[in-house]
C-alpha cells in the first residue's frame, strides 16, 4: 500500500536511469539493456503501469554520476510470500533420469559462479527445443520462452503477434488471460517484448504455485493461441477499419497501430529506426519488426497466421528457467507442451544472415515531425553509426568494447561526451554508444539540437576526437574509475525492478539466439580479470587504441544519419492517411459500408462483453490463504547525533553501504524552485577549487559506487505543507564509507557554482530532455500539470519538472548570457538555504558491522555542515489556474488526463482504495481506453498522500471520447457485478503490488520515504487488513468519489493541434490551449 505509493515515486526513475545503465547494452554489463533498445516493443507500456504515471509527477530524474540504475530495486532478501514446498515424491529419481524419461537430452552442465547456480542445457529430442535450466537459491523465479521471429517487411507481424497470442488460448479461452494474470497474480514480472529478430515472453514470481500458473498460461498462449483462428483479435491488436456510421469517415484502429504512431511521432525513435535500417540494409534489421504505421495496414490475416505457424514452434524456441524451484518439475511442465509437436525446419528459416560490411561510408537524410516553436534551423539531429564487425565478436573483445564505451561516454566527464557537449554544436547527445544486442555490434554517437550549418562540424568533431583518443590514449584515472564502476556494479548486481534471473536470461539470449554458447555470456569474471591484467601489463593505450582504430576509424561501414525538422510532416502524414481512407471508403458499395459498420459494432460488442465466469475460472489463481497477513518488515533504528536523526536499516547488502542524506527544502524562496534541478546537476558536474569536474567525477568513480542528487516532493496526508527536500544518494563498499561521506561533503560544500559555460550546457540539455519527455511521456507531463492545479506539492514538482519548468528553461537559456552573476548568486543562495545540520536527516542501509563502522563518518560529515539557524519557512503559494488545459505538440497520438482531489468529498482513505483503483485500471480503462479505444494504455492512479485521483491515457487516438470513458467510471462501479473469485483476484494482485520485490537498498529507501511522509507501521498493517477484507460494497461506495472526479475534475491533455481544434468545435471553450512544441 504505502509501499506501492512509494514505489510509484521511485520506480519511475529506475526505468529512466536504467537506460543509461552502463550506457551501452554491452552483453555482459547490460542488465536491463532492453530499455536502451529503441526498437524494442513491450506489450504494456511499462512493467508497472503505475510507475509510468509518476514519471514526472513529483519525482524528477535524479541527476547522477551513476552510470547505471540506482533507485528502486527488487531484492533477493527473504520476502514474506511463502513459497510452496517443492515436490518431494520424485526426489528419489535423479534429474538426469527424469529428463531422459521426459524426452530431453542433456547437452551440457556447468556451474556458473557469477549467478551462484548450476545450469543445465537440454535439448528436447523430438522437436529440438532448447532448454536452459538454472538452479540456485534465488526465490524470484524466472521463466522465459523466446522465438526467433525475423520479419521480411515493416508490417509489424512479430509485434502484433506478441500482443495477440496473449488474447486467449486453448486452455484459457477468455479475452485476455494476460490481463487476468495482471489482475490477480503475485508476479514480480509479467510482460512480453518484440526485438528486431526475436520475441520474448518472460514471467517471474517468488511464489512457486503462482510461478507455475504463469508459466502454463504463457506456454499455452504461445503454442495454442486463439488469434490464429479469430480474425477479430488480429483486428483489435493489429489494425482494422472502423466505421461507426456509414455517414462518418473510416478510421484505422488497432493497439499496435496506435502504439507505433506514438513511436513514429518521436524524433529520437525515428533516428534509432533509420539508423538500424541504414546499417543493415541487406538483412532482417533493414525493416521494422515493430511496424511502420504506413505499412501495418498492408498486413493480411493470412500472412499473420502463417508467421505464427512457422516460427512459434518448439524447434524454433529457446526456453529459460531460473531460481529455487524443482528443476524436474520444469521439465515435466514443458514436456506436456513440447510432446505435442514434431520437429520442423523453423530454426533454419529463422536464421539471421549477417550484414556484409560496406566498402564506403553512407549518408542518409530523413525528416521528422517538428512543431513551429523555436528556431527550426537549430533543430537538426546528426548521428554517426558504425557496424563494428561483419561477424560476432568473442567475449573478451566485447568486454573490451563495453569498457571502451564506458570510457568514451559513460559519465559526464568521459572525453567524447564532454567534448561533444562542450562544443556548443548541439543540445544533447543522441546514439547509444556500443550496442550489441543484435547479431553484429554497432556504435552510434551524435548530437541533436544542431544548426543546419554545423552538421559537418559535428561529424568532424566526432572523428577527430576518436582519432586523438586513439593516438593519445585515456587518462589512467579515467581507466581506474571505469574499472571500479564496472566491478562495483557487477558485485552489487543491482538489477533494479528487473528480476536478476531475467537479466541473466537476456544476457545469455544475446548469444544463444544466434546458436552460440548460452553459458559464455554469464561467465564474465575470468575475461574481466584477464582484461584487467592486460590493461595493467600493456597499459590502456595498447588495449583500447587498436579497438578504436580497427572497429571505428578504419571501418568503412559508417552511416551518417541526419534528421531534419519538418513542420508539415505530422499534418502531411495525417492528411495522407485520411486520403487513403477516403479512397477506401469511396471504393465501397453501400452494402460494404453497412457490413463494415456492423463489423465495427460487433467487434466493440465483443470487446465490451465480459468473459463468462467459467472462462475466467480457467485461469488459475491463488487463494487468500497463500497471502501473508503482515506487511514486509524493514528493520529501522533511529539514532540521534547532535540533534540529527539517523535512520539505520540492518540488512544484508553484500558489504555495500547505501546512504541518503536528506535536506529539507522548505526554507527555499519560491522563485528559486525551478533552479533546483540545475543546482543539483551543478554540484556533481562543476568541480572544486582544486579539482575540475573531470577529476572530481573520476574520484567519485574510483572510490564509490556513485552519488546522485535530486529533489523529492510529495503531499503529506492530513497536512497542507508538502514534504519537499533534496536527496543525496550514495553507495560504496564498506571499507570506503569514509570516502563516500567525504565526497558527499565535498560535493555539497566545496563545489564552485561558477562555471557559466557548463551551466549553459545543462540548461540546453535539460530543455532537450524535457521536450523529449513531452513527446514520449506526455501522460507524465499531463499528470504533473493536473497535480500542480490541485495541490502545493504538485505545483512545486511542476516547477521543477513540468511544462512550467520547460518554460523556465527556455527563458533561462537567454538569461545565462545576460545575467550570469545573478544566476550564480541564486545558485549560491540555494546552497545556503539548504545545507545545514538543522535541516538534515540521514538514512543508512547496510549490515550491522558496517552500520556501526559508518557512524564515525556520519559524525564527521555532520560536524562539517554549517549549523545554520532556521529562518522562517517560506509559504509557497500555488497559483496554476484550475481551468482545463490542452498542451499541443506535433504528434499523431494523444495523452489525456483528468483528476480531482477525492479527499475534498470527505472520503477517508481505506485500503480498499488500492484494490479498487487497480481494478478500474485493469478492467474498465483497459477495456474501454485500450481495447476498444485503441490506445496503447489507459490507467488511473490514486495518490493516497494528496488524495488526487487521476485518469490517464497513453498514445491515445481519441480525446473527448476517452474523457467520456473516465466519466463513466462511477456508473461502472455502481453497476458492477462481482463474484468472489474476481474479488479475490483483485485483492491478490494488489498485495502483489504492495509487496513488490525490493533489493536491500530499495527497502531502506522506501522506509526512509515512509518516515518522511509520516506513514507508520501500524498504518501499514491496518491498510493491509483493509485490503484483504475489501468487499463489493467498497467498490459501490467508491463510485461517489468517481462522481466527484467527473463533476469537479480538471482535464489536461497533451495532444495534436488538430485533435484539440476538433474537440474545441464539439465543446466550446472547454480547453485553454497552450502550444508547447
Ligand atoms: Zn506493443
Amino acid at each position: 500500500m504505502e509501499t506501492a505509493a512509494m514505489l510509484r515515486h521511485i520506480s519511475s526513475t529506475s526505468v529512466v536511469s536504467s537506460s543509461i545503465l552502463f550506457r551501452s547494452s554491452q552483453g555482459l554489463l547490460s542488465r536491463s539493456s532492453i530499455f536502451t533498445l529503441p526498437k524494442l516493443h513491450r506489450l504494456i507500456p511499462n512493467p508497472s503501469k503505475q510507475s509510468q504515471l509518476s514519471l514526472l509527477r513529483r519525482h524528477l530524474r535524479p541527476i547522477s554520476t551513476l552510470p547505471h540504475s540506482f533507485p528502486i530495486k527488487r531484492s533477493l532478501s527473504p520476502q514474506a510470500v511463502a513459497t510452496q514446498p517443492s515436490h518431494t515424491s520424485s526426489d528419489v529419481e535423479t534429474q538426469d533420469d527424469v529428463a531422459e524419461k521426459l524426452g530431453f537430452e542433456k547437452v551440457s552442465e556447468q556451474f556458473i559462479k557469477e549467478c551462484m547456480a548450476s545450469a543445465v542445457l537440454y535439448k528436447h529430442k523430438k522437436t529440438g527445443a532448447q532448454v536452459m535450466s538454472v538452479s540456485n537459491d534465488d526465490e524470484n523465479k524466472v521463466f522465459g520462452i523466446v522465438f526467433r521471429t525475423p520479419p521480411k517487411d515493416s508490417t509489424g507481424i512479430p509485434h502484433i503477434l506478441e500482443h495477440s497470442v496473449l488474447c486467449g488460448s486453448r486452455k484459457y479461452p477468455l479475452k485476455e488471460p494476460f490481463v487476468e494474470l495482471l489482475k490477480g497474480s503475485l508476479h514480480t514480472f509479467l510482460n512480453a517484448f518484440t526485438y528486431p529478430d526475436r520475441t520474448c515472453y518472460p514471467v517471474a514470481s517468488t511464489n512457486t504455485k503462482d510461478f507455475y500458473n504463469l508459466v502454463d498460461v504463457y506456454l499455452d498462449a504461445v503454442f495454442f493461441p486463439k488469434c490464429v483462428e479469430d480474425i477479430q483479435i488480429f483486428q483489435q491488436e493489429g489494425w482494422h477499419y472502423e466505421l461507426n456510421d456509414p455517414s462518418e469517415d473510416i478510421t484505422y484502429k488497432g493497439v499496435v497501430f496506435n502504439e507505433m504512431k506514438g513511436v513514429y511521432s518521436q524524433p529520437d525513435n525515428l533516428l534509432g529506426r533509420t539508423t538500424q535500417q541504414a546499417l543493415f540494409p541487406d538483412n532482417t534489421y533493414g525493416v521494422d519488426s515493430g511496424g511502420d504505421p504506413k505499412a501495418i495496414p498492408k498486413l493480411t490475416f493470412e500472412e499473420f497466421k502463417d508467421f505464427h505457424q512457422m516460427f512459434y514452434h518448439p524447434s524454433n524456441a529457446r526456453i529459460w528457467f531460473y531460481g529455487d524451484d524443482d528443476p524436474k518439475e520444469r521439465l515435466r511442465l514443458l514436456s506436456e507442451y513440447l510432446g505435442m509437436f514434431e520437429g520442423s525446419s523453423a530454426s533454419n528459416k529463422s536464421k539471421v544472415a549477417p550484414q556484409k560490411l560496406f566498402s564506403v561510408p553512407v549518408k542518409i537524410v530523413e525528416k521528422y515531425p517538428a512543431g513551429d516553436g523555436g528556431d527550426l534551423k537549430k533543430q537538426h539531429m546528426v548521428c554517426l553509426n558504425w557496424l563494428l564487425s561483419d561477424k560476432t565478436l568473442d567475449l573478451e573483445t566485447e568486454l573490451s568494447l563495453g569498457f571502451l564505451d564506458h570510457l568514451l561516454l559513460g559519465t559526464p566527464a568521459s572525453p567524447l561526451r564532454k567534448i561533444l557537449l562542450e562544443s556548443g554544436l548541439g543540445e544533447a547527445i543522441v546514439g547509444g554508444g556500443v550496442e550489441d544486442e543484435l547479431l553484429q555490434p554497432q556504435f552510434s554517437i551524435g548530437l541533436k539540437g544542431v544548426a543546419e550549418e554545423d552538421i559537418q562540424k559535428v561529424e568532424e568533431l566526432v572523428m577527430s576526437t576518436l582519432k586523438k583518443l586513439a593516438e593519445e590514449g585515456f587518462d589512467s584515472n579515467a581507466v581506474e574509475a571505469s574499472m571500479n564502476t564496472i566491478e562495483f556494479s557487477l558485485r552489487e548486481n543491482n538489477t533494479g525492478s528487473f528480476p536478476r534471473g531475467l537479466s541473466f536470461m537476456l544476457r545469455s539470449m544475446g548469444k544463444w539466439i544466434y546458436d552460440m554458447d548460452p553459458f559464455e555470456p554469464l561467465k564474465y569474471e575470468t575475461p574481466l580479470i584477464k582484461l584487467k591484467a592486460r590493461i595493467a601489463e600493456e597499459g590502456p593505450k595498447a588495449v583500447f587504441s587498436p579497438l578504436i582504430e580497427q572497429h571505428i576509424l578504419n571501418n568503412p561501414h559508417r552511416v551518417t544519419v541526419e534528421m531534419q525538422p519538418d513542420l508539415q510532416k505530422a499534418s502531411y502524414d495525417e492528411a495522407t492517411e485520411k486520403e487513403i481512407l477516403a479512397k477506401v471508403k469511396s471504393s465501397m458499395t453501400e452494402e460494404d459500408l453497412t457490413a463494415l459498420t456492423n463489423a465495427t459494432q460487433e467487434l466493440r460488442l465483443k470487446q465490451e462483453t465480459p468473459d463468462p465466469p467459467e472462462a475466467l475460472r480457467s485461469v488459475p489463481c491463488l487463494s487468500l490463504h497463500d497471502i501473508p497477513k503482515k506487511p514486509i518488515h524493514v528493520p529501522t533504528e533511529i539514532a540521534n547525533i547532535d540533534g540529527v536523526k539517523i535512520l539505520q536499516h540492518d540488512l544484508f547488502t553484500n558489504d555495500i553501504v547505501y546512504t541518503e542524506v536528506v535536506f529539507d527544502m522548505s526554507l527555499l524562496k519560491q522563485e528559486l524552485l525551478p533552479l533546483v534541478p540545475l543546482f543539483c546537476q551543478s554540484l556533481l558536474e562543476m568541480g572544486t577549487k582544486d579539482m575540475d569536474f573531470v577529476l572530481l567525477n573520476q574520484l567519485i568513480g574510483r572510490k564509490t559506487g556513485g552519488i546522485s542528487i535530486y529533489p523529492f516532493t510529495s503531499s503529506v496526508r492530513g497536512k497542507k505543507e508538502p514534504c519537499s527536500c533534496i536527496v543525496v544518494r550514495g553507495k560504496a563498499m564498506g571499507e570506503r564509507a569514509g570516502d563516500l561521506f567525504n565526497l558527499i561533503n565535498c560535493v555539497l560544500q566545496e563545489v564552485q557554482l561558477t562555471d557559466q559555460q557548463r551551466f549553459k550546457q545543462f540548461v540546453s540539455q535539460s530543455k532537450a530532455k524535457m521536450e523529449n519527455r513531452l513527446r514520449g511521456s506526455g501522460h507524465g507531463i499531463a499528470a504533473a500539470r493536473m497535480d500542480a492545479k490541485l495541490n502545493i506539492a504538485g505545483w512545486t514538482a511542476e516547477q521543477m519538472g513540468g511544462i512550467s519548468y520547460l518554460e523556465f528553461l527556455r527563458a533561462l537559456e537567454e538569461k545565462v548570457d545576460q545575467d550570469w552573476d545573478g544566476i550564480a548568486s541564486s545558485l549560491e543562495e540555494i546552497r545556503k538555504s539548504l545545507f545545514s545540520r538543522k535541516q538534515c536527516l540521514i538514512n543508512v542501509t547496510s549490515d550491522g558491522k558496517h552500520l556501526t563502522n559508518s557512524e564515525k563518518y556520519v559524525r564527521t560529515f555532520l560536524e562539517l555542515l554549517p549549523d545554520l539557524t532556521c529562518g522562517e519557512a517560506n509559504n509557497w503559494d500555488f497559483e496554476l489556474s484550475t481551468k482545463n488545459e490542452a498542451i499541443t505538440i506535433p504528434t499523431q497520438v494523444n495523452y489525456v488526463g483528468k483528476a480531482a482531489n477525492i479527499y475534498e468529498t470527505g472520503y477517508q482513505l481505506k485500503g480498499s482504495a488500492y484494490v479498487i483503483s487497480r481494478y478500474i485500471s485493469n478492467t474498465w480503462l483497459w477495456d474501454r481506453v485500450r481495447v476498444s479505444g485503441g490506445a496503447y494504455g489507459g490507467f488511473c492512479d490514486f495518490d493516497t498522500h494528496s488524495g488526487v485521483f487521476s485518469f490517464l491515457s497513453y498514445r491515445d487516438p481519441n480525446l473527448l471520447k476517452t474523457l467520456d470513458v473516465y466519466d463513466g467510471t462511477g456508473d461502472f462501479l455502481r453497476g458492477l457485478e462481482m463474484d468472489n473469485d474476481t474479488l479475490t483476484k483483485a485483492i491478490i494482485g494488489t498485495i502483489g503490488d504492495v509487496d513488490a520485490y525490493q533489493l536491500p537498498d530499495a527497502k531502506g529507501y522506501s522506509s526512509l520515504l515512509r518516515y518522511l511522509l509520516g506513514v507508520t507501521e501500524e498504518e501499514r498493517e491496518r491498510r493491509r487488513e483493509e485490503i484483504l477484507s475489501t468487499s463489493v460494497k467498497d467498490f459501490k461506495e467508491f463510485a461517489d468519489a468517481m462522481e466527484h472526479v467527473k463533476e469537479k475534475g480538471v482535464v489536461v491533455a497533451v495532444a495534436s493541434p488538430e485533435d484539440v481544434n476538433s474537440a474545441g468545435e464539439d465543446r466550446r471553450c472547454y480547453f485553454q490551449v497552450k502550444k508547447a512544441l
